[in-house]
């Protein structure tokens, strides 16, 4: 081992470092928060629309179903009406049951157009209720794709960002023998972070804590001949 070595561990550790910030801000892209946030709006609002649809069409089936029984008494009116009128019927007792009858529809017709229009009324918020619900569901789904987009270029971006500090880090890690760039992944990755530190007086500078002079003087004067840990952190101390 030599001091080149060891000077060389610690920019492979800048580096690394990059990349763990690099790496830490494609996952924490302030855009993925929204997207997870409008992907449950979307679900949300999609359900409350099938919902909504369902009630549309049970309405608008009662609505039709008055429709038809009010046009059937209306039909039924109109012809018994014509019939008093045709003058083929005589006794004035039918005539009089006719005409009652005929009010009595009448009066039918009239209520069920009331209820109609009541139901008429219903259906008439439930349309306002789904096309509200349809335009926010479009922009819901705008915001998405532009947000799908949004990640997918800032993706792109720090990819390109990794890939160069990879190619960096492996043109400054070639001077490394394999055995000591292994020791200080391992304790990089055992140690969050700090894979090896410069020694300063007798303070390691991944921990901050002092070992002993008389070691710290040692290892000096190994100038790197020999590898030395810290005791508190045990990163790869570089004199
Ligand atoms: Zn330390």
């Amino acid at each position: 081992m030599s001091l080149e070595q060891l000077e060389a561990l610690l920019l492979v550790q800048e580096r690394d470092i990059a990349l763990d910030q690099l790496r830490h801000r494609r996952e924490a892209l302030p855009e993925r928060a929204e997207l997870t946030a409008r992907a449950a709006d979307l679900r949300t609002q999609d359900a409350t629309r099938a919902d909504v649809r369902e009630r549309h069409r049970v309405v608008l089936a009662e609505e039709r179903r008055i429709d038809d029984e009010a046009r059937a008494i209306g039909e039924r009116a109109d012809d018994a009406n014509e019939k008093l009128y045709s003058g083929t019927i005589q006794s004035p007792r039918e005539l009089q049951a006719m005409q009652a009858d005929i009010e009595m529809l009448r009066r039918r017709r009239s209520d069920l157009e009331d209820e109609e229009l009541e139901v008429m009324e219903q259906r008439e918020a439930l349309d306002a209720e789904l096309s509200a619900l349809d335009g926010s569901i479009d922009a819901l789904w705008a915001r998405v794709t532009e947000l799908q987009s949004t990640i997918a270029s800032a993706e792109a971006e720090i990819d390109g960002e990794i890939g160069r500090e990879q190619q960096e880090r492996a043109v400054l890690a070639q001077p490394i023998v394999e055995s000591l760039l292994r020791d200080y992944e391992r304790r990089r990755a055992q140690n969050r972070g700090a894979g090896a530190a410069r020694l300063v007086g007798s303070t390691c500078q991944a921990c901050h804590l002092t070992i002993p002079s008389t070691e710290a003087e040692h290892i000096r004067r190994a100038a790197g001949a020999e590898i030395a840990y810290c005791d508190n952190c045990a990163a790869i101390l570089v004199p």
